[in-house]
């Protein structure tokens, strides 16, 4: 579904240094399959996901989905591809905006792609993709501080899902949540991409994370991927120091 080669993303850092935050990196992730993408605290994670999306104006490299260079599309094509890839985020707290009612939240997605024709149907749209997520239609007339952490992170993927992606970017979505909650979010999205055919990039800093949800992991390390292996290849034999050193940490 996707193929990176060669990305690069470098930042100036204003002082003629450059910070290679992405570092000629090349992978293929498969239509249905979530790719894991581990590594340390400014490894490149994000910005690779981000890349993906062109959230990030990558310095070099080719980015095809289905085939298409999505690289050189014009940010007019690059928005009308959004309703293709979505992006779901680390912190569930500042992604939504506390100044929207959940039904405004997820109905901007849904405006941006005119996906729905008329208010009635856009308010039964989001009450569906609440339901979808595990939340209650009334949900949608209440403000985001009024949820918890897990329940934020629902609406978080139900805006995601409005506007009928087929690949999503999982960016820490667990990160913020405790591990019984962690446990909810996982099984959520793997019955989503069961339900509706996703495919995910799926980041977290360790391995125990992605060890279930992911088909394949790659290993970042400094901007570089330093191993990419189906899952039960990479934890059984891993081939690089830093995978090894990854997998010792797993309690
Ligand atoms: P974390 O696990 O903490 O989220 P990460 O692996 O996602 O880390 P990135 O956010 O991709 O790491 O950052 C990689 C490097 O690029 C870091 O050194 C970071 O400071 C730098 N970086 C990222 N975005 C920018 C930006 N917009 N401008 C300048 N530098 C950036
Ligand atoms: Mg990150």
């Amino acid at each position: 579904l996707i193929q990176v080669t060669s990305l690069k993303q470098h930042f100036d850092s204003g002082k003629g240094e450059v910070t290679k935050a992405v570092d000629d990196i090349s992978f293929h992730i498969r239509p249905g399959e979530t790719l894991g993408l581990v590594g340390e605290s400014g490894s490149g994670k994000s910005t690779t996901g981000r890349a993906i999306l062109r959230l990030n104006e990558p310095t070099a490299g080719e980015i095809l989905y289905q085939g298409m260079a999505i690289n050189r599309f014009s940010p007019k094509e690059m928005k009308a591809m959004r309703s293709h890839m979505q992006m779901i985020f680390q912190d569930p707290y500042s992604s939504l905006n506390p100044r929207f009612k959940v039904l405004d939240i997820i109905g901007q997605a849904l405006d941006i792609h005119r996906m729905s024709k008329n208010k009635k149907e856009r308010k039964q749209r989001v009450e569906d993709l609440l339901v979808m997520v595990g939340l209650e239609p009334e949900h949608a007339m209440r403000y985001p501080h009024e949820f918890s952490g897990g329940q934020r992170q629902r609406i978080g993927i139900a805006r995601a899902l409005a506007v009928e992606p087929d690949f999503i970017v999982c960016d820490e979505p667990l990160s913020a949540l405790d591990v019984s909650i962690q446990t909810q979010i996982v099984k959520l999205l793997e019955d989503l991409q069961h339900k509706l055919g996703l495919t995910y990039l799926f980041i977290a800093h360790d391995l125990s994370m992605v060890k279930h949800i992911s088909d394949r992991v790659a290993v970042m390390y400094a901007g570089k991927i330093v191993e990419l292996a189906e899952s039960e290849e990479l934890y059984n034999n891993p081939l690089h120091p830093y995978t090894k050193s990854l997998l010792a940490a797993i309690p």
